[in-house]
Formats: structure tokens, C-alpha cells, sequence
């Protein structure tokens, strides 16, 4: 039985596949997907993912004239930006999980799901490999063969160990619905271990110290959380080890949340010091044993150990392997992520997107644009600007390249920054003269950066959006090559490039207080913004399900705190 050829053939659609169980490579695959082309006339889309570009793109295509296959492994959207507040059961993981047939149910276009991962893309002979992902499935991992006419890569991107040895073995990930619960769980267990009347007071110590790697949004955020969780709900469970408890936060930084306005930093640092959650920047971790952290100290180089019970990686993303496969595949070898075009298109394949955390936009003449507006702005040739011009310049550029603004406003750009801030209706300030030459030297210093768009649930769900509008008009646009350049209404089409637009960003930083640096400079932070936070995060949920389901565990917690039982 074990051997029993495995066919699937699904109906209307373009895949069969075939594969025998248990033993199966992709040699053994039989492809006959031909056969079902002649009876399928429909452009054949496939979506690799089910995350927030991939979803974004399903829910916003509308054309009927597509006939999609998504692959991803697991059968939900999962809203991330709540994942921290799962960790310790400020929400609950099925409040903001939507199964991806729901979310697709409704639509004209036919969307057929597998539950399977990608493992190979072969991008000559538009065909993805897949392989079924049920652990348990009686026949074994099954694997099939799916074609396309065109491929949407949305698989987003995997945990950055930057091979930090013994990461993998002992750390905590949150990336996943799985890490979040499974934090969850280590929680409870460290305060359970640490009650039992055997352990002594040095190893209820190690235990009960929780030790955060990465002072970014994702770390700052479940640092914040499990603080409020020690001191809301567990001390009065667990009233023994009240004194013991440690939260520390280390990030190989100078400060955390680094990608935010000075003021943000500053206010979150200062707020955890207050608070006992011990920040040490500068420090960054080399090694993690199963009960010690080894840390080296970036200014002096001083090596020292940390004994420490859960230990939370979250230092940034890499590349998963399947798209590293690919990357080699196409000459893409040594990016990180894969090079798309302004359109979204991989760049050197046909047919082939890539949007959200796997994709990054290869925009080579930002720094040429950038220079063609100052010369512009530099009617007299004098290589300087006032700065009320400078002012106008960078609000020009900023329209333009909404990437660099961010940089701007973070502070990269420093004193010009600062000056051109502190000026805005000061006569006196806007009449200084600033040299281009120097702005234009320490822009280029961060061109890199400024060429990559933030790696954000926001530019991943707007990639979607855009795609899916590209696909619901590629049709007229192939009908009407000819006539006058139109986006929109009949004539030659063509499709404007992709445009981020940043509506913002959020850091909550525990006890009812959150930070928001929003468009225009405007940074908030206390508890009106912590109302803000809860607004827009309510209103961006995937269904009504989910919007109910959030608010009505935000509503239980208030009444009566978090549940601490380890199931
Ligand atoms: P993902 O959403 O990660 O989706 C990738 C999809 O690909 C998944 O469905 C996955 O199952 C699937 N997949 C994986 N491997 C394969 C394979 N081999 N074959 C097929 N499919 C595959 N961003 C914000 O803007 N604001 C926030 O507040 C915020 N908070 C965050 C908090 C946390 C804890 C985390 C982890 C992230 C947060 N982000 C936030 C970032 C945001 O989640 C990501 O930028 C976003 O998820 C990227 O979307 P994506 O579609 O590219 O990838």
C-alpha cells in the first residue's frame, strides 16, 4: 500500500499531480497538467504564501479571467502585528487567525488552496514544486507539480540567526501563531518551575530571568507585554517569586527601536528603566547555551555570560531557503532578498512577481533623481540652498521616494535635519545657507538602506493591493496596445510604478502607553495613542470574526487579566 501511486487531479484546474507516498522526489513527479490545459483556457495564477502580501493580493483581485492555485503551508492569515500580545494571552492565537477559504470563499475568481509548502520554483518551465506539509497524513508528505502562467511569490522571509551558534537550539522565535503559543507556554512553565519547592534560590533566579535579544519593534513590544503580564497577573499568582523576576532586553545598538524618532527611543529607554527591565545596548550576543547567553560588549569587547530561563531571538529576517534556491537560479545569488522591478516583476523572468518580506525593489537611480532636483533647485549654480528651499527639496524628494523620507525623519540626516525642522516658520533660520554637496554625500552614505523599503506588514499588504489592480486591468492594457497613454477608461494602457505610501508606524510600550510616529512628523505617545493603536489595529482586521474576537479578548483582559494556566 505504501507504494500505491498517489493521483490528484483537480478539476477545471491546471494541476495533477502524481506522486508516490512516502518516497517521492521531484524526479518521480509525473507532470500532466498539459491535458488539463486544453481544457482550461483561463491564465493560470499562482500564489506562493498566505501572508499579508499574498492575502492582500487574493482579496483584491477581481478579474474573472484568472484561475488561481495557492500553495502555502500553513491555511490562515495570521494578523502579526498582534502576535506579541499572544505570547501572553493579552489576545487570544484564534482571534487573529482567518482561514484563507473564508477569506477567499466569496470571490468571483476561482481559487483553489493546497496546504503544502513551495520547495522548488523552476522558473524556465513556469512549474512549482510542492510538498503537502501534513505531518500525519497517513500516505506520507505527498508531492505535486503545479504550473503557471504567472507566479506571485509572497512567502515572506525566515528568522536572521546571523549563525550565532546554539540560536536554533535554545532561543524563542516569534514569528509564527506556533512561537507565540509556545512562548506562551515557556512563560507559565519558568514560574511553575521556579515554585517547586526543590529548586534553590540561585537556579529560581536563572529561571525567571527572561532575556529579550534585539531592541527592535518586535522585541521592545514582548518585552513590554510580559512586563505587564509579571506585574498585572502573575505576582499575585505566584507571590513567592515577586522579587525575582528579570526582564532584560539586549540590542548590539547604541539605542532600541532604532528605526524610530529620537523621541520614541528615548521615551521607550527611559520608561524601562523606570520599570526594572534592564536595557543593555552595545551588547551583542555570540553564543547562547542552554542556560547562558554569552555577550560581547561592542565599545570594549568584554566578554561575559548571562544565566538566563527563555531567551526571545528576534534580530531581524533572512531569506528562506526555497527563494535562496531561486536567487542562485536567476544570478541573484548574493541579495538578500529577490530584485523586483518598480513593477513588482523579478527581475530576469517572465511572468514572475515577488512582493512583501522576500522582495526588495531594486531602485537604482534614486540617488541620480535625488541629484537632478537639487541641480534643478540650484538656479544660480552656487551649490547651496536656503534652507527654506532645502525645506521644499526634500518635500519634493519625499513625495517621490517615500523610503527616504522615513530615513529623514529618523534622524539620519542630523544636524541638516534638526536645522531644517527648528526652521519651519522661523524667517531668520530659513534664510541659512546648506550646502547640497554635504547632504548629498551623507545621503548617499545610506543609499543602500534608502533603496529598501521596510520590511512591514504596511508595504507587504500595499504590494498586494497594487499587483492585484495590475492584474485586474492586464487584460484591456494587452487589448489596447495602441491609442493615447491612459491608467485609466479606454486607450493604451499602462501601469504606473509601485508607490509605498507610509501611513505610520506604532511601538507599544506596555501599561496603556504606545508610541506613534506618524506622517508630518507628528510623534505621539501615552495613553491616547494607545486608544489610536487599538482603533486602527480593530479596524485592519482580515473579518468581523476577527475584529470581534480581538476586542472582545482587549475587553477580557481589562475585566479580568490574563489567563495563566499552561495548556
Ligand atoms: P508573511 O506574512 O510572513 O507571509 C509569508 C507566507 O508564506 C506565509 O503564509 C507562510 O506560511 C508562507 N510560506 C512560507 N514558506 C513557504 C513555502 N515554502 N511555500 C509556500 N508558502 C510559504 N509589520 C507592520 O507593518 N506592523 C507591525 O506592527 C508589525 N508587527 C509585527 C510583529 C511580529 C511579531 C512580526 C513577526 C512581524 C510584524 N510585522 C509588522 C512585520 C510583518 O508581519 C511582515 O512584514 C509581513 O508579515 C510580511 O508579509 P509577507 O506576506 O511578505 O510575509
Amino acid at each position: 500500500l505504501s507504494k500505491l501511486l498517489v493521483v490528484v487531479t483537480v478539476s477545471g484546474g491546471g494541476l495533477v499531480a502524481c506522486a508516490e507516498a512516502n518516497q517521492v522526489n521531484s524526479q518521480q513527479i509525473t507532470n500532466l497538467s498539459s491535458e488539463v490545459d486544453l481544457v482550461s483556457k483561463k491564465k493560470k495564477v499562482v500564489v506562493l504564501g498566505t501572508g499579508w502580501a499574498g492575502t492582500s493580493f487574493l482579496r483584491n483581485l477581481k478579474n474573472p479571467s484568472y484561475e488561481v492555485q495557492v500553495v502555502s503551508p500553513r491555511n490562515y492569515f495570521a494578523f502579526t502585528p498582534l502576535l506579541p500580545s499572544v505570547t501572553c494571552g493579552t489576545v487570544e492565537a484564534r482571534s487573529i487567525v482567518e482561514p484563507i477559504r473564508n477569506i477567499v470563499r466569496k470571490k468571483s475568481v476561482g481559487v483553489q488552496f493546497f496546504e503544502a509548502e513551495c520547495i522548488k520554483i523552476d522558473a524556465q518551465n513556469k512549474k512549482v514544486y510542492c510538498r503537502s506539509n501534513q505531518e500525519n497524513n497517513l500516505n506520507g508528505k505527498e508531492e505535486f507539480v503545479v504550473d503557471y502562467d504567472f507566479l506571485v511569490i509572497a512567502m515572506g522571509a525566515n528568522v536572521n540567526t546571523f549563525n550565532t551558534p546554539g540560536v536554533v537550539e535554545n532561543c524563542h522565535f516569534l514569528k509564527e501563531v506556533e512561537d507565540a503559543q509556545k512562548i506562551r507556554r515557556t512563560v507559565i512553565d519558568c514560574f511553575e518551575r521556579a515554585s517547586l519547592p526543590t529548586v534553590s534560590d540561585e537556579e529560581k533566579k536563572r529561571i525567571l530571568h527572561f532575556a529579550v535579544v534585539g531592541g527592535g519593534p518586535t522585541g521592545v513590544e514582548f518585552a513590554a507585554e510580559l512586563h505587564d503580564f509579571v506585574n498585572e497577573d502573575l505576582i499575585k499568582l505566584y507571590p513567592g517569586v515577586k522579587d525575582i523576576v528579570k526582564i532584560t532586553l539586549l540590542e548590539a545598538g547604541d539605542h532600541i527601536l532604532n528605526m524610530f524618532d529620537k523621541r520614541i527611543t528615548a521615551f521607550a529607554e527611559g520608561k524601562f528603566h523606570r520599570e526594572g527591565i534592564d536595557v543593555k545596548t552595545g551588547s551583542m550576543v555570540v553564543k547562547v547555551s542552554e542556560k547562558e547567553i554569552t555577550t560581547k560588549e561592542m565599545k570594549t569587547g568584554e566578554i561575559s555570560s548571562i544565566p538566563y530561563g527563555m531567551a526571545l531571538w528576534s534580530t531581524g529576517i533572512g531569506t528562506r531557503p526555497v527563494v535562496k534556491d531561486f536567487m542562485r537560479q536567476i544570478g541573484q545569488a548574493n541579495r538578500r532578498a529577490l530584485a523586483t522591478d518598480e513593477w513588482l516583476r523579478v527581475e530576469g523572468c517572465d511572468n514572475v512577481y515577488a512582493l512583501g518580506d522576500c522582495a526588495t525593489i531594486n531602485q537604482r537611480k534614486v540617488m541620480e533623481d535625488i541629484s537632478a532636483i537639487f541641480t534643478k533647485a540650484d538656479k544660480d549654480n552656487s551649490g547651496t540652498l536656503t534652507v527654506k528651499e532645502f525645506q521644499e527639496v526634500i518635500a519634493d524628494i519625499c513625495e517621490r521616494y517615500p523610503q527616504v523620507e522615513l530615513y529623514l525623519k529618523n534622524k539620519q540626516m542630523g544636524d541638516i535635519i534638526d536645522l531644517l525642522r527648528e526652521a519651519k516658520g522661523d524667517v531668520a533660520k530659513e534664510s541659512i545657507e546648506l550646502n547640497i554637496e554635504e547632504f548629498k554625500s551623507a545621503l548617499s552614505q545610506v543609499d543602500s538602506q534608502m533603496k529598501n523599503l521596510p520590511a512591514t506588514a504596511q508595504v507587504a499588504s500595499q504590494q498586494g493591493v497594487y499587483l492585484a489592480k495590475c492584474f485586474n486591468r492586464m487584460e484591456e492594457c494587452e487589448k489596447n496596445p495602441e491609442g493615447p497613454l491612459r491608467f485609466r477608461g479606454s486607450g493604451r494602457h499602462r501601469f504606473r510604478p509601485f508607490r509605498y505610501k507610509h501611513f505610520g508606524q506604532f511601538a507599544p510600550l506596555g501599561g496603556e502607553q504606545t508610541a506613534a510616529q506618524l506622517p508630518g512628523d507628528w510623534v505621539s505617545i501615552g495613553q491616547s495613542s494607545q486608544w489610536l493603536w487599538y482603533s486602527v489595529y480593530a479596524s485592519k482586521q482580515v473579518s468581523w470574526r476577527n475584529r470581534a474576537l480581538v476586542v472582545s479578548d482587549w475587553t477580557r483582559r481589562f475585566i479580568f487579566g490574563r489567563d495563566s494556566s499552561r495548556i
